[in-house]
């Protein structure tokens, strides 16, 4: 354990637990029990090693933090056409249990407000409301990476008193968006609210997120990059019920909220946050959850728009081993835009040499965009009565049977051997 980490988090901590702003929730009278100075924080990071300060340990019931994985799980089992069927990915600017859908398309206008989490409960498979909320105790769980249970008193509480959500769910089956019977939806729904998480908890679902959909602590795929890029993508535009705008600038992570108290925010490829307090701002949100991961997003940089490093760091050196033979050797992660500063450079310099090396010994990883790119490279070199070499020998662009094979080589100095022969035969032509 890092304990200028620890050290850190406690700290802030503390500077807030003073606070004691906001109200809890009182739609039900399970969630006014609570102690309303309970406070805990969890941060996990990318590889599953999880900090925890305070009351990280307390449970408390999931809420509307379940709406964004209830959406995951529809999206990957019915597919995203079919979501988007169903439900928008527009912030709506309501209350989160307005009872309304989109004026023009008569969906609810995204997968956060109640209408939208309802309609996402009905598009997972299942032939009763047990076997469908099976499926969501299962994959909620498989985020936490440890089995979540729910809290029967807050379940039935929340049953009794859902009156408004079962306008909202009465209204969707009128419009065709429910399919089923709309109080069995509703009573998934009901659950899936009241299940039950910690602050760890949240922090290692966020992580999960964050790892694309690999838990970082259990090594199991919970879901996949595409599911995980579009939850996280509605979730920075309609997380934080109508703060959403407010919390994308000042904290810069998609997130979720629930009147339970708990935040859950991800930063993608780095780290999760979960946190708990359960006194309540007016939109909803947790005080305390909010001043906290606003600091550490400000003294960490967390916001998800920081520019981390520009892409000039691509090319590591450019040199001529030979006359008219010009080497770029590039490093690093390559992605579209480094790969096409590369391109660019090559062919800004093509009239000094004859023949182009570009060494790609050195690059850590690549997607298929910098792949496609590069490898159509020499092409556009012979294009221009250049030889274009590259040396690749863990074949990071130049796949097994590629039409480039010829030109690709294993170290820098076969590829220069071969260009001077080449160059060699062109001049004894001459
Ligand atoms: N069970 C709550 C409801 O649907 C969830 C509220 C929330 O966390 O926003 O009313």
């Amino acid at each position: 354990m890092s304990h200028q980490v620890q050290r850190y988090l406690d700290q802030v901590r503390g500077e807030f637990a003073g606070v004691d702003d906001g109200e809890l929730a009182s739609y039900i009278p399970e969630l006014t029990r609570v102690d309303p100075h309970g406070f805990g924080v969890a941060l996990s990071s990318s590889d599953g090693f999880v900090y925890e300060s305070g009351d990280a340990a307390t449970e408390f019931t999931i809420q509307s933090i379940s709406k964004p994985f209830t959406y995951a799980l529809a999206l990957e089992s019915v597919g995203c056409a079919a979501v988007d069927a169903k439900i928008g990915v527009e912030p709506s600017g309501e209350a989160f249990n307005e009872i309304s859908v989109d004026k023009v398309t008569k969906r609810p206008k995204n997968p956060m407000i109640n209408a939208g989490a309802i309609a996402a409960v009905s598009l997972v498979p299942g032939s009763s409301p047990d076997e469908r909320f099976a499926l969501i105790q299962d994959y909620y769980s498989a985020f936490a990476g440890r089995r979540l249970h729910i809290d029967s008193e807050v379940y039935a509480s929340e049953k009794t008193s859902g009156d408004r959500n079962r306008a909202i769910a009465y209204m969707l089956a009128s419009f065709g968006v429910l399919d089923d019977d709309p109080d069995e939806v509703l009573d998934v729904y009901f659950r899936q609210c009241s299940l039950k998480v910690t602050a760890t908890d949240l922090a290692r679902m966020a992580a999960t997120l964050a790892r694309n959909g690999m838990n970082p602590l259990t090594g199991r795929r919970a879901t996949d990059a595409p599911v995980v890029r579009r939850t996280l993508s509605v979730m920075v535009t309609c997380g934080m019920y109508d703060a959403a705008g407010d919390w994308v600038s000042a904290v810069g992570m998609p997130a979720k909220s629930g009147v339970g108290g708990g935040i859950l925010a991800v930063l993608p490829g780095q780290l999760g946050i979960g946190t708990y307090s359960p006194l309540l701002d007016s939109r909803g949100n947790s005080v305390r959850s909010v001043l906290l991961c606003r600091k550490l997003s400000e003294e960490l940089g967390l916001h998800f728009l920081t520019v981390a490093r520009d892409s000039r760091s691509t090319l590591r050196a450019i040199y001529e081993p030979r006359d008219d033979i010009r080497v770029y050797e590039v490093h690093g992660d390559l992605l579209f835009c480094g790969a096409e500063q590369v391109v660019r450079t090559v062919d800004r310099g093509c009239d000094e040499f004859a023949v182009g090396i570009l060494d790609v010994t050195r690059v850590d990883d690549i997607d298929d965009a910098a792949k496609h790119l590069l490898s159509g490279m020499g092409t556009t070199l012979r294009e221009r009565g250049k030889v274009g070499l590259i040396v690749d020998p863990d074949r990071m662009v130049i796949g097994a049977g590629s039409e480039f094979e010829d030109f690709r080589f294993s170290t820098v100095q076969d590829a220069v051997d071969a260009a001077a022969a080449f160059l060699g035969v062109e001049g004894s032509d001459r």
